[in-house]
């Protein structure tokens, strides 16, 4: 888990600004709004395709799991958590934002008391009347009868999604000062590229550290076997979330955006699902997705050139669902009933965590944080899913591919006046030689 969190902010920022970089002339203008609003609608739907399908299914109703809880109730409300996202938009401090602190969030801290060898729980709450941030203090002794068992606060957590936008604007205004900002798009792609490699090198220490976290977890659960099943039900329920919005949605949007078949498309695509599903990463899969686009499906160079980085920086349709999915299955294995606003607010913030994600494996897991602390469930139950998250993350990449694929095929429909076939064939030609 520390490895992970260590890596949100280097991850966030190099991706985001190198990736965003490229939207340099003013005639890829339209190209650009019409790709982001593209990405940002498909990424929006398959956010609520993800949580009809987990409120359907409930794949985590019935594991009972002793959690540490205020008053056994809601603590967030949904104004304070939709309020705090837009704050956390625009933070007033940029190195502040990377240790932030949700103004509504709630720490619980283990204090063992000499004299009575019970736990007491002190919550620190940050104090709604002082801006400065000052914290009230609640102290809590549960009665001797009852059993309890005790897990640390999600603790501080950096504002990604001010952290997001701030890149996302850098990114847009380097790529618009062309060579002048050259030096620091380099700087970018080498802090992106040694980011990738140490998320290279901690996936292999991953199997380790899963079977301790979950282990923990299982051993933490009432009945252990009843966990397992659950887990098989979410499972489930992602993959279901990612045929329905792969392999229906998706199309759809596709055939009534250029009246032509989606599948034909799709089966030229084969080879880039395959290294999708091989690699669990949608930049490794870069290469042969722009092959597939240009060879089999014949979309216009200049538009894949833009549309696929891009798309593999922020577009992630299987990751936003797989999000959502998750949290709210969490919620549901911690008894931890949701109302519309928070389950809003998981829509957004499974958006954002999605845009902030990169293209690498697990990548889902690591911006999953954002998700869990903005309706405040415990962020380290994130370890109830790890252990079947290398699976699902690889059908999630295939989707994120297939999203970006299939948004290049509709951007260059709907951009051909900007791009004439014969400037493609050009393009194409010149690129050959
Ligand atoms: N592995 C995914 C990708 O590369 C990202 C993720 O959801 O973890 O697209």
């Amino acid at each position: 888990m520390r490895i992970l969190k260590m890596l949100i902010l280097p991850l966030i920022t190099s991706s985001l600004m190198s990736g965003l970089s490229s939207m340099e002339s003013k005639a890829c203008c339209r190209m650009g709004v019409l790709t982001v609003t593209y990405y940002l609608w498909t990424t929006f739907i398959a956010v609520v395709v993800g949580i009809v399908l987990v409120l359907i299914i409930k794949p985590g109703y019935g594991t009972h799991m002793e959690s540490f809880r205020l008053g056994g109730g809601q603590v967030i409300t949904s104004a304070d958590a939709l309020l705090d996202l837009v704050r956390n938009m625009i933070p007033s401090n940029l190195i502040e934002a990377t240790f932030q602190q949700y103004k509504t969030d709630i720490i619980p801290i283990i204090k063992t008391p000499a004299n009575t060898g019970r736990p007491t729980f002190v919550y620190l709450m940050p104090d709604e009347d002082n801006p400065k941030g000052r914290t009230v203090m609640l102290e809590l002794t549960p009665p001797p009868d009852i059993e309890y068992k005790t897990r640390p606060g999600s603790s501080q957590q950096m504002n990604v999604l001010g952290i997001v936008i701030f890149s996302a604007t850098m990114g847009l205004l380097l790529g618009k000062m062309g060579e002048r900002g050259a030096p620091l798009v380099s700087v970018c792609q080498c802090i992106n590229e040694c980011v990738m490699k140490i998320i290279n090198a901690a996936v292999w220490y991953f199997p380790f550290g899963i079977i301790f976290l979950v282990a923990g977890k299982i051993l933490d659960m009432s009945d252990p076997s009843t966990l397992g099943k659950k887990l098989g039900w979410y499972g489930v329920t992602v993959m279901a979330g990612l045929f329905v919005h792969g392999l229906i949605l998706l199309p759809f949007f596709y055939f009534i955006l250029t009246r032509k078949n989606p599948f034909t498309f799709i089966r030229g695509l084969l080879q880039a699902m395959v290294i999708a599903l091989a690699t669990s990463s949608s930049s490794a899969t870069l290469p042969i997705t722009m092959k597939c686009l240009l060879e089999n499906c014949r979309v216009d160079r200049q538009i894949a050139r833009f549309v696929l980085p891009v798309g593999a920086t922020i577009n992630m349709d299987g990751t936003a669902l797989y999000e959502a999915v998750a949290a709210i299955f969490i919620a549901q294995v911690n008894e931890y009933e949701l109302d519309f606003g928070q389950l809003v607010t998981i829509s957004i913030t499974a958006t954002a965590a999605s845009i902030g994600a990169a293209g690498i494996p697990q990548a889902g897991l690591v911006t999953m944080v954002i998700v869990l602390t903005s309706v405040g469930l415990p962020a380290d139950d994130i370890t109830l899913i790890v252990a079947i998250d290398w699976i699902l993350d690889r059908f999630r990449t295939m989707i994120n591919v297939l999203g970006d694929a299939l948004a290049a095929g509709i951007i260059g429909h709907l951009c051909r006046k900007d791009f004439p076939p014969d400037r493609a064939a050009k393009a194409n030609g010149a690129a050959q030689d």
